[in-house]
């Protein structure tokens, strides 16, 4: 099946009693027996909920997985994932990851005696450098959040294939509309379904994908040990957008190129950082793994003062956390979403107090074109 009939059809089938088409809320917190011992294979809802189940396999087959697992944020996604290592481990991470996934590796899982090393993974020699004899894990996010780093996936398989260590890409800005890391050798995927997975910002979400089955086993045995699960409501929410993420990621998409073109002609922007920009210095890494760019797009407007000006002065694009949104938003990272990584770790990768990330949504282009230009003349 290609994608636009997974995104409908896998996982999901017509209601056993009523034959109602759309996956019901089961809002239950247990189940009963008939007789004691005589389940039906349901026996408490942090453990297993119908509703949840069937997102479950329409992610797992979204990302060409076998086994899927929903959080109840992308960050209790990764926390499930980490929590597969012990003390003495050594874990490889992006530098310029998620700032929230920064702050638990370094403020709560390190404290269990985990360590671990931030590397630029767009250069996968420093990737092989970094690896140690207690390297178990090399954790990366692909584009980065929000200098659209790219890391060759193709590249990373081969130093973790010799070494023998379990790779995670975090796959959220690119949607697996866009990027599946698990045809390219990685063990497990994972996603803040907050962000495209779910697209309309009313969700907060996390999923793990993998298609080996020890993880997947380990993954379920967190997922109920830790209990970090997912409402039905909240499962049925992504349910219902998961049938339009392909029409959504293109329609992301196709905005972005077009602005990231417009943005890249005007003098009074600096540099303009996305993936599908042939002056992207892994532009043709972007194009031998994923299938499009995405709507994300950062900027450098030079100040502090000038992203400022420039955010205030816009109107369409709202200034808010998050992204992936159908709604175009405006985020000014070293105030709000990476307020948590210290000045020196941001400055070695460039993410500066004049650099604004736009989340492109699904508006008309026009629109939005006219918004950037208006708010640019603040400046
Ligand atoms: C938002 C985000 C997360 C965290 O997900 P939550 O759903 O907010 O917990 C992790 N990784 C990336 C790339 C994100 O953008």
């Amino acid at each position: 099946m290609k994608f636009s009939t997974k995104q409908i059809h896998a996982g999901q089938h017509p209601e056993a009693t009523t034959g109602a088409v759309i996956t019901p809320i089961f809002q239950t917190s247990t189940y009963s027996n008939a007789k004691l011992g005589d389940s039906k294979g349901f026996d408490y809802g942090r453990t297993i909920n119908p509703t949840r189940i069937t997102l479950e396999k329409n992610l797992a087959a979204l990302e060409n997985g076998s086994h899927g697992f929903c959080f109840s944020s992308g960050m209790a996604a990764i926390q499930a994932i980490i929590s597969m290592f012990n003390p003495g481990d050594h874990v490889i991470c992006t530098n310029n990851v998620y700032g929230g996934t920064y702050r638990l590796f370094e403020q709560v899982i390190k404290n269990y005696g985990i360590e671990f090393s931030y590397v630029d993974t767009s250069d996968s020699k420093l990737i092989r450098e970094a690896v140690k004899d207690n390297t178990k894990f090399i954790y990366v996010e692909t584009p980065t959040n929000p200098m659209l780093n790219i890391t060759d996936l193709a590249e990373l398989k081969k130093i973790a294939s010799e070494k023998g260590i379990i790779t995670c890409v975090d796959n959220t800005f690119m949607s697996p509309y866009f990027q599946n890391p698990l045809d390219f050798g990685m063990d497990i995927v994972v996603h803040s379904s907050t962000k495209y997975i779910n697209g309309h910002s009313d969700v907060i979400g996390g999923c793990v994908i993998t298609s080996n089955d020890e993880i997947a086993e380990k993954i379920k045995f967190l997922q109920n040990s830790i209990g970090a699960v997912p409402s039905p409501f909240d499962c049925w929410l992504v349910l219902r957008s998961t049938k339009t993420l392909a029409q959504r990621m293109r329609a992301h998409n196709e905005n972005a190129v077009a602005l990231s073109d417009m943005l890249s002609n005007d003098s009074r922007v600096g540099k303009v950082f996305y993936p599908g920009l042939k002056s992207h210095p892994q532009y043709e890494t972007a194009v031998s793994q994923m299938r499009g760019f995405g709507g994300i797009i950062s900027i450098e407007l030079g100040s502090y003062d000038a992203a400022v000006k420039f955010c205030n002065g816009l109107r369409i694009f709202q200034i808010a956390e998050s992204l992936g949104g159908v709604e175009s938003l405006v985020c000014h990272p070293v105030s709000m979403t990476h307020a948590s990584v210290p000045k020196q770790l941001r400055e070695e990768f460039g993410l500066t107090d004049g650099l604004v990330r736009l989340s492109v949504g699904i508006e008309d282009c026009e629109d939005l074109m006219d918004d950037i230009k208006n708010a640019l003349s603040a400046i």
